[in-house]
Formats: structure tokens, C-alpha cells, sequence
């Protein structure tokens, strides 16, 4: 059997960090296998969204892609004890990029979804060869997957979807197959049909622990992050010092709805149906117990904190002070599913009805433009969605005396309030557990 281990480019960010995966390897010494999904290292998929957008642009990205190539270079020296092999492996790579985007972008008719599937999908391919040799040459048997020859989904780039039956079985023969005790894959990339590379949507990593994981029917996946497990709060956004031992699936799939950045959101349905449980542990503490996710609950409210950036409020009001009626909704519900707008909240009154919605600027504009023959359309960018659950009125009364709330929404447990984005590095100034 085989347990399944995901490491996030957060806990990957430098030489020391990716030796620090091999202490923790060493101190995990249970018999079974492992299969590692790499995620790629640090900020690497932004750098390589990056280059893409210059190269669309028509702008050189030849300096920006070389300090990358160099970062990767510069840590193989330091994991590797014989490194010039792992360098010739990354300059084959960085040939490769330049030589597919510049093919891509020359092609008529050439999709950004796609170009930026071949392209970004290089970050884990370079992480995980690095995390490969270093185990490699540490002495370790070791085997390498890509897992373009895997994980099948549609053709859909940028948010593939997942074909299930393909890829267990390519999974499980390889792993029939492989005698190694260690098998290092990428998370966030697929393949549509082994012709061109998909992606399974940003920080998609974690999912594609889930998948490897309920494909191998696997005791437990694992995922390594920089916190030390599911906190009450997301600790870039206020102060939580409540770490949840246990979580259920339900309880997650809930906070991830919200906005939760600790696990992507897809990775909970696949593992609960298979009653597999997630242990969120911390990659910077690995004696600490972390948080497992099961079938079962903690059972205690915690009042917690989520945040959703990046949203936009869009009122549609009835012209001619026409109540709001189930045909205005169908209107703007047609639009919105045309569209795929990913809607967080609704709140109707007598004669408007107001939407929350993630902001996209084409999406949110074409939005407000399709409706704007059969509404009076008003609208506010750059919001966040704040969501408590277990809220306690101080706690409430403290975000309204330090923020302006454009809209809220209160049930018995959980409060949902927008308020302006926050600033870079600004927090929500509440101690969760101080107010309980
Ligand atoms: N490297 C990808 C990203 O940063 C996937 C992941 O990290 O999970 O979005
Ligand atoms: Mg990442």
C-alpha cells in the first residue's frame, strides 16, 4: 500500500527547504511506498504566467525566463552531490520552453488557455526533477513519473476535468510496475490524451494529491504546508492561534467554499468518498499533530475567519420600479451560467437584486454589459467577502467599527459580510480566541 505525500511550492521555496523534505522522508520511516506530488517551487507558476503574458504581448521574455532557469541551477548545485548531470537536465528544459512557446505563439489562431497549459506546467516538471535527483543521489530507490503519462482529463485547459477510471488504471500500473520505494510526481498538470498537457487550475496540487491518493486507494494523503495545520483564520489575515485537530469532510468542503486557502477546494469530494482521510501537517514542524480531515467532526464552535478577495458587488435593478420577479433572475441566472461567473452570494429586495461574484475582468464586465438593456446595473470592484462562522457579536462589532460593510448576511452561526479588499499585508485586527 502506498501512502501519498503533497508538497506545496510555499514549503518549496530554496535549496534548505528541499533538503528539509528529505528530513522529513527520513523520519517518516513506515514501509510503505511513497508517492511525492511535487508542487513547483515558490513563486515559480507566477513567474512562468509571467513570461507567458510577455510573450503574448510580444515582449522579450528572454531575461525573465533566464533568472528562473538560474534559481533552479543555482539549487540543484546545493541538493545535488553530482549536480552537472541535473543542470544539463534543466538547460534541456529551458530549450524546450523557449523553443515550444515561441512555436506557440507563432501558430495562427493559438489559444492563451492552451499556450499557458504547455508552458506553466514546466514548474512542476523542473520541481520535481530537482526533488528527484536530490533523493537519487541520496541514496534512496527512486522512481520518476510524469505525470503527463497519468492523470487523463478532458480537453479542457486551465481547469481540466478529471477522466477517473483512465487514470487510476495508468496509475496503478505504473505503480505495478515501478519497484521503488519512492515515486516522484507533479501535482496541478494532466494530459489530454498524451497529445497536449492540461491544468487542473491554480494551487491544483492539492488535488492532485486526492487524485493519486483515492486512485491507489491510499491510507491517508498527506499534505506539507507552511502553517501548522487548519487554523480558525488564515494567519496572512489576522492573528489565529487555534490550530482544528480534527476536521470533517463536510466541515472542509464548507471552509474551502468560503475561501479558505489551506487545501483547494476539489481535493476533499474524491477522498471522502472513499473515506480517506487528509492529515494537514506542518512542513516546519513535522513532530506537531497538525490537522486530520475525516468523516469525523470536531464537534465545538470555533469561530473562524475566512477571507475571499478579489470580489465584485453587481445590483441589477428593475426598471420601471417592477418587483423583482422569478423571470428577473432567470435573466440574469442565464447570463451568469453563459458566462461561468462564480457567484459566492445573492441578496434580493423589492426591486433589485445584488450578486457577489468573483472578479474576472472579462467575465464581470460582459456580465454587467449583457444585462445592462434589461436592469439598471450598478456595481463595486476590488471587495472582500468575509465570512465568520461561530461568530460572537463582539467579534461582529469589531469589523464594523474598523471597516465599511456594503452588504451582510447573518444566520444563527455564520455572519458574511463584504467589505473594501484589504490592503497588501493588512490584517483583520481580532483575536479569534479572545473573543470566544
Ligand atoms: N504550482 C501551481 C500553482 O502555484 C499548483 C500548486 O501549487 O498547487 O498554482
Ligand atoms: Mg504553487
Amino acid at each position: 500500500m502506498a501512502r501519498v505525500f503533497k508538497f506545496g511550492g510555499g514549503c518549496l521555496k530554496d535549496a534548505s527547504e528541499i533538503k528539509r523534505l528529505i528530513d522529513i522522508l527520513a523520519a517518516e520511516s513506515e514501509p510503505s511506498r511513497l508517492v511525492l506530488v511535487i508542487s513547483a517551487l515558490g513563486k515559480t507558476t507566477n513567474s512562468l504566467e509571467e513570461i507567458i503574458k510577455l510573450g503574448f504581448e510580444g515582449k522579450d521574455f528572454s531575461s525573465a525566463l533566464e533568472a528562473l532557469i538560474k534559481d533552479h541551477c543555482s539549487i540543484a548545485k546545493e541538493v545535488c552531490k553530482e549536480s552537472e548531470h541535473v543542470i544539463r537536465k534543466i538547460a534541456d528544459i529551458d530549450l524546450e520552453i523557449k523553443t515550444n512557446l515561441k512555436e506557440l505563439l507563432d501558430q495562427k489562431g493559438k489559444k492563451y488557455d492552451f499556450v499557458y497549459d504547455q508552458i506553466v506546467s514546466y514548474g512542476e516538471i523542473l520541481s520535481s526533477i530537482l526533488v528527484f535527483h536530490a533523493l537519487d543521489q541520496e541514496g534512496y530507490k527512486v522512481d520518476f513519473l510524469d505525470a503527463k503519462e497519468v492523470v487523463f482529463t478532458n480537453a479542457r485547459n486551465r481547469n481540466g476535468g478529471v477522466l477517473w477510471e483512465k487514470t487510476q488504471q495508468a496509475i496503478l500500473d505504473f505503480m505495478e510496475e515501478s519497484e521503488k520505494d519512492i515515486v516522484v510526481t507533479q501535482g496541478f498538470i494532466g494530459t489530454f490524451e498524451k497529445e497536449f498537457t492540461t491544468t487542473l487550475g491554480r494551487e491544483g496540487s492539492d488535488f492532485s494529491g486526492a487524485i493519486f491518493a483515492s486512485s491507489l486507494d491510499a491510507p491517508s494523503l498527506t499534505i506539507w504546508k507552511d502553517v501548522p495545520g487548519i487554523m480558525n483564520g488564515d494567519p496572512k489575515i489576522c492573528n489565529p492561534k487555534y490550530v482544528f485537530p480534527f476536521l470533517s469532510y463536510f466541515e472542509t468542503s464548507e471552509l474551502t467554499y468560503y475561501g479558505a486557502k489551506v487545501i483547494h477546494p476539489k481535493t476533499i469530494k474524491p477522498l471522502a468518498n472513499k473515506k480517506i482521510p487528509i492529515h494537514v501537517r506542518s512542513f516546519y514542524d513535522p513532530h506537531a499533530s497538525g490537522t486530520i480531515i475525516s468523516e469525523k467532526g470536531l464537534h465545538e464552535e470555533v469561530p473562524t475567519l475566512i477571507l475571499k478577495k478579489n470580489q465584485a458587488l453587481i445590483s441589477f435593478t428593475t426598471k420601471n420600479f417592477e418587483f423583482i420577479k422569478s423571470y428577473h433572475l432567470e435573466l440574469i441566472f442565464s447570463e451568469v451560467q453563459n458566462l461561468a461567473v462564480a457567484i459566492n452570494l445573492t441578496q434580493s429586495s423589492a426591486i433589485s437584486f445584488s450578486v457577489v461574484a468573483d472578479f474576472d475582468e472579462k467575465k464581470t464586465i460582459n456580465l454587467i454589459n449583457s444585462l445592462d438593456g434589461d436592469f439598471h446595473c450598478k456595481y463595486n470592484f476590488d471587495l472582500s467577502l468575509l465570512t465568520i462562522k461561530n461568530y460572537t457579536d463582539s467579534i461582529i462589532s469589531q469589523i464594523e467599527g474598523s471597516h465599511e460593510v456594503l452588504l451582510k448576511q447573518q444566520t444563527r452561526n455564520t455572519c458574511r459580510v463584504l467589505i473594501e479588499d484589504l490592503r497588501e499585508d493588512e490584517k483583520i485586527n481580532i483575536d479569534v480566541l479572545e473573543n470566544q
